[in-house]
């Protein structure tokens, strides 16, 4: 059988530890390894693949404008970036769309977008107010934006124009909000910083704030949008309507897209302010329409809204049961467990042993971001192998 770990060696850049299997297959809410072993996906291609793996629905999309057209660019009309753009502005709070490829790109059109804001109706203003914690994508403006020293440390300096403060916090928001500020930037529900959850009046209090200021509120929804999280989107859940969105990750079951959605007093772009050569094309948008056609129709975010319910309280169970299980949390199906030491490597591997992918987003704890159309029999699966994972462990931990 071929050694990846060797190839990778001789041919990848050295970016990324990867688990030591190799998916050739996938389908629903299960893939499959080259050794034919199947594992219950809880990864799902970080927070994509919404409806699961390979979704009829979404592929026949894909094949079909395969064999129709793919790319044009935007010097021309075409239809499918039509049908996705009113879809998404008829089932959002937001009025106008821009396409782009992938969630750091719609963050830096968004920035883009408030700066070109901050220049025509706040004097110039240009500061973007982000999260510690946060995450925003991989771009040297984004790392910027994104409030992780480890993230930011190796490419110093970065981009000017942005403050990190703490979540959560009120007075740090307040206090870093200068005439210089055009935007507060904001995960609803922080992802890839730990699955940390908005206080309850939190974003309520931002958004006043912002209104008071006249500035912008740009939600990042890359990983909590297209039902992620319980609800469409999740601005929904907290009573507030962001100025500019964006969204990526789930948007089309796997294939490459991003989208930065404004309101229409925000929508300041004139011709020639952005451009993407691959945003709206039509294979992408095709798949997208069919991707959110799918969740509006059946409803996919109150799935994850009950299914992911279902899941925190067994995860519950299991924080009664193992004393160095230190907190479990999440919203729909954006959930995490946390433990008392640095033991999430050992945990993936005895998930991956017992057929379970999740991922560690820290050190200490693990995500779960499964397909959102998972039921509670998945569930249950799931908290039997991580009930084993974490017995097995439990040797190990103080
Ligand atoms: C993943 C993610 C990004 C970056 O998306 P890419 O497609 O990897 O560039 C930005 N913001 C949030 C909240 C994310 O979860």
């Amino acid at each position: 059988m071929t050694n990846w770990q060797e190839l990778e060696r001789k041919y990848f850049m050295n970016t990324v530890v990867r688990v030591p299997v190799t998916l050739v297959r996938g389908e629903g809410a299960r893939v499959w390894d080259e050794k034919g072993r199947e594992y219950l996906d809880f990864v799902a291609g970080w927070a994509v693949d919404s409806l699961g793996h390979c979704h009829p629905a979404v592929t026949e999309a894909i094949t079909k404008q395969a064999g129709t057209l793919i790319q044009t660019s935007n010097q021309f009309y075409t239809v499918p970036q039509f049908q996705l753009a009113e879809l998404l502005v008829q089932n959002s709070c937001l009025d106008k769309v821009f396409f782009c490829n992938s969630g750091a790109e719609a963050n830096e059109g968004a920035i883009k977008l408030a700066r070109r804001y901050g220049k025509l109706k706040l004097n110039g203003a240009y500061e973007v107010i982000t999260a510690l914690n946060s995450f925003h994508g991989r771009t040297l403006a984004m790392t910027a934006a994104t409030g992780q020293a480890k993230f930011q440390e190796p490419y110093l300096p970065l981009p000017p124009g942005f403050i990190n403060v703490e979540f959560n916090n009120m007075a740090a928001l307040k206090a870093a909000t200068t005439a210089k500020t055009c935007a507060v930037m904001l995960e609803p529900v922080q992802g890839e910083g730990g699955v940390n959850l908005p206080d309850s009046n939190y974003l309520k209090a931002v958004r006043t704030w912002c209104d008071q200021k006249g500035i912008m509120l740009i939600l990042d929804e890359i990983q909590t949008g297209m039902g992620r999280v319980g609800t469409l989107f999740g601005y929904e859940q907290y009573g507030i309507e962001p100025d500019i969105m964006t969204l990526a990750k789930g948007m089309a079951n796997g294939v490459p897209i991003g989208v930065i959605m404004a309101k229409e007093a925000a929508s300041v772009f004139v011709p020639g302010d952005h451009g993407s050569t691959f945003g709206g094309n039509p294979l992408a948008c095709a798949a997208g329409y069919a991707t959110l056609k799918f969740i509006i129709d059946h409803d996919i975010a109150g799935n994850a809204k009950r299914v992911g319910q279902y899941f925190l309280t067994g995860l519950g169970k299991l924080k009664q049961k193992y004393h160095f299980v230190t907190d479990v949390r999440g919203c729909g199906l954006l959930l995490a467990i946390e433990f008392n030491s640095d033991i999430g490597g050992e945990m993936l591997t005895a998930c991956l042993n017992g057929g379970l992918l999740v991922n560690r987003v820290k050190p200490n704890a693990l995500r779960f971001m499964p397909p959102l159309i998972i039921g509670t029999k998945e569930v249950d699966e799931a908290l039997d192998i991580l009930n084993k994972a974490l017995s097995s462990v439990l040797v190990k931990v103080k």
